[in-house]
């Protein structure tokens, strides 16, 4: 036979890569969408910005040379050089031919001055603000001084623009590189923990899966869903440890208990087929002692059919809703026998039409254990209490004993352990050991409340709460 290769691939991608990954990739788009709105939103407030200073510089020049028509040397140098000052803005005055009259510089204007006067006319105004070139925007004015035209002519450099952004962009780049390493080392440490975490929990979770009960696993991690984990971890562990010491506990004491009456049964055959089987008296008394030993045999496989069917969800509950009284009453009139042979006094304090909906045969088997139970350990005056009182929504059961009580340590257990039934205990009722075992299942499986009070040395009292039905519901 050809075994196929078993090694398992794992699929997917590692979670703290995929972190990493994505928590710096997310950082890159960040700041590369932030750098971009940021160019765009800077480069609309120079436009607006430089506009509005080309404007007030040539308003300004404008205003200064027509207020004073001398145009003195001092004067035009103190105008010019104040308004390269205040607004950073080169301002010509000059000629319609082309020449520039202020600053002195010998440099021709004649294609500027083509461009000033048509879009001066196109406007129609005395001044205008115009788009020159990509990135620059150029003012202009006229006014007529002694009989000649002249236009005066404020631009601001391209090289400003460069400037401008220049510094911005180096400025937001060393910003963007700072945050994008703080991304990757951030994210990249915060997946490591997050993997640390997650790779230890596994580890211990595959040490649980063999067998090792002793892991612990929340160990105060720097995440609450792990943390969370982890206190589910630790507390499934503790219940399948409850679980495994359970069947473990169980197969020992029942095959303990499977032998005593097996041996008997073997003993008892061959005796009859040796010695008694001629004489009848003693036949019956010996077959008697087989007919009994099968019959403990009996209750206790069926017992543990029960629980195991009940806890492994195979046996549905079948609810539906009863009279609870009439029922408790049934089940206390199974023990009359007892009173009236024994001498035993079970005194009932129970409400009429207390109904419940449950299922009732599982809900018998609840009543009937606790009562045996209560019968078997009670006080030498023999006398057993079952109340059934109505409180708020729920009816409450009790059943209470005068015997020597549970000690506080023993109380947890009574309800998982197995209890073989002890040799010396007198008991009028059978008992396989399992009878609360099936209690706490059948009451679990219903999500009904119940427990014990138990002082040691007076008794025990154990209880359960039945919620009543809602109103409108059938009785079964
Ligand atoms: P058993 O067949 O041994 O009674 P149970 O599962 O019914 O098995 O009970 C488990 C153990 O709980 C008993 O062995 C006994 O030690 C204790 N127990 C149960 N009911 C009482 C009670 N009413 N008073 C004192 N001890 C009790």
């Amino acid at each position: 036979m050809r075994t196929k290769n078993t090694a398992k691939k794992r699929k997917g991608m590692s979670l703290s890569t995929m972190l990493w990954l994505g928590f710096s990739l997310f950082a890159v788009a960040v700041v590369f969408i932030f750098s971009a709105v940021q160019g765009v939103m800077l480069y609309r407030q120079y436009k607006t910005r430089t506009v509005s200073d080309l404007r007030a510089a040539g308003n300004y020049v404008m205003q200064e040379l027509v207020s004073d028509g001398e145009w003195k040397e001092e004067r035009l140098n103190y105008v010019f050089y104040d308004v390269l000052h205040r607004y950073s803005v080169n301002v010509f005055l000059l000629k319609e031919d082309g020449t520039c009259h202020y600053p002195y510089i010998s440099v021709g204007f004649n294609e500027e001055v083509s461009v000033i006067q048509e879009k001066l006319r196109e406007s129609g105004g005395i001044s205008i603000v115009y788009q020159q070139e990509a990135d620059v925007y150029s003012y202009a004015s006229s006014l007529v001084r002694k009989g000649e035209v002249y236009y005066v002519y404020a631009t601001r450099s391209p090289q400003s623009v460069g400037m401008f952004f220049g510094e911005i962009q180096g400025r937001s780049l060393t910003v963007s590189i700072l945050a994008i390493v703080l991304a990757f080392v951030v994210s990249g440490f915060i997946s490591m923990l997050l993997t640390k975490s997650l790779t230890e929990v596994t580890q211990k979770a595959k040490g649980l899966a063999s067998g090792d009960y002793d892991q612990r696993f929340y160990d105060g991690y720097h995440f609450t869903e792990i943390n969370e984990l982890s206190e589910t971890l630790d507390f499934a562990r503790e219940e399948i440890s409850k679980a495994d010491n359970m069947q473990k506990e169980l197969i020992a004491n029942v095959s303990h208990d499977f032998k005593t009456p097996l041996t008997m049964i073997k003993a008892y055959a061959s005796m009859i087929q040796e010695i008694s089987g001629e004489d009848p008296q003693k036949r019956k008394a010996h077959t008697q002692v087989i007919i009994d030993e099968s019959d403990r045999l009996t209750a206790l496989v069926n017992d543990i059919l029960d629980i195991s069917k009940i806890r492994s969800g195979v046996d549905e509950l079948k609810k539906g809703v009863f009279n609870l009284s009439e029922y408790l009453f049934g089940v206390v009139a199974k023990f009359d026998y007892l009173a009236e042979t024994k001498g035993y006094r079970l005194e009932t304090e129970i409400d009429d039409e207390l109904y419940t909906l449950a299922d009732k045969e599982k809900i018998g088997q609840v009543l009937y254990n606790l009562i045996g139970n209560a019968v078997n350990y009670t006080g030498d005056d023999k006398r057993v209490t079952v109340r059934l009182k109505r409180s708020g929504r729920v009816s409450r059961l009790e059943v209470v004993d005068t015997g020597k009580g549970i000690a506080d340590e023993e109380l947890a257990g009574i309800w998982d352990r197995y209890y073989r039934s002890s040799e010396t205990h007198k008991r009028p009722v059978k008992g396989t050991g399992l009878g609360l075992s099936i209690v706490k299942t059948v009451l679990d499986r219903h999500k009904f409340r119940f427990g014990v009070l138990s002082q040691v040395g007076k008794g025990s009292c154990f209880w359960v709460e039945f919620p009543l039905p809602k109103d409108d519901f059938e009785v079964n």
